[in-house]
């Protein structure tokens, strides 16, 4: 089922359609188009056919899983932002361990509202000013007009938040963010949201510079630093 977007459309992939529908009502109200499936197998296929400008998946999905859903949209070439609904600690594990790409998750039980606020954070910063120069640390080299990153030379895919995330550390070398200086400065929500997503997408941006991993640095008990 598709209702005309005026905001653009949100793909909802959840099986539990009691969620579903709250999700679909929230995001209704809110001006966005939604469609949504309750198979993971009809998701990918969705997420193929109507060119979401978002997704908010679940984890556990008959069919195919949610996790399995952004691995193949990412081999595509797809890097149409996600959120991941969980519903277990260890499943915040798996996206870590995956490294897949996506930009945000909550755990359930969640607020409606809060998830709103987050898709729209999240294609605010999708959509952002690039303004900025070029800023280069050791072998990497992010350009915020093009919204590219390479490591000597090599071009990385990388989703809107990781790119966010990087930026946000090589804009100021040397500097330690907190975690929560780093949610309030990239996702633009403050520090309950959780700043295990923080640690998911330094993670997931590390695997990404392969080699040149070690430009971001944790600073036991404080946050993050980019150095080189
Ligand atoms: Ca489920």
């Amino acid at each position: 089922m598709t209702e005309a977007p005026s905001k653009g459309l949100v793909l909802v992939v959840e099986d539990e359609r009691p969620i579903a529908d709250l999700v679909r009502m929230y995001l209704s109200r809110d001006g966005f188009g939604v469609h949504v499936e309750h198979d993971g197998t009809a998701g990918l296929a969705a997420a193929r056919r109507v060119r979401p400008v978002a997704c908010i998946l679940d984890i556990a999905l008959p069919g195919m899983e949610g996790t399995e859903i952004v691995r193949r949209m990412r081999e595509d070439g797809d890097w149409t932002p996600v959120i991941f609904l969980t519903a277990r600690d260890d499943e915040v594990d798996r996206i870590i361990g995956l490294e897949m790409g996506a930009d945000d998750y909550v755990t359930k039980p969640f607020s409606p509202r809060e998830l709103v606020t987050r898709v729209k954070a999240l294609l605010r910063r999708a959509a952002g000013p690039q303004e900025g120069r070029v800023r280069t640390l050791g072998p990497v080299t992010l350009d915020p007009g093009r919204r590219q990153v390479t490591v000597d030379g090599r071009l990385l895919a990388l989703t809107p938040t990781e790119f966010d995330l990087l930026g946000h550390l090589l804009g100021r070398p040397g500097r330690v963010f907190t975690r929560e200086e780093l949610l309030a400065g990239v996702w633009g929500y403050a520090s309950h949201a959780g700043t295990r997503t923080v640690d998911v997408h330094v993670a997931q941006v590390r695997a990404k510079l392969g080699g040149a991993a070690s430009l971001i640095r944790t600073v036991r008990g404080v946050g993050y630093t980019a150095d080189a």
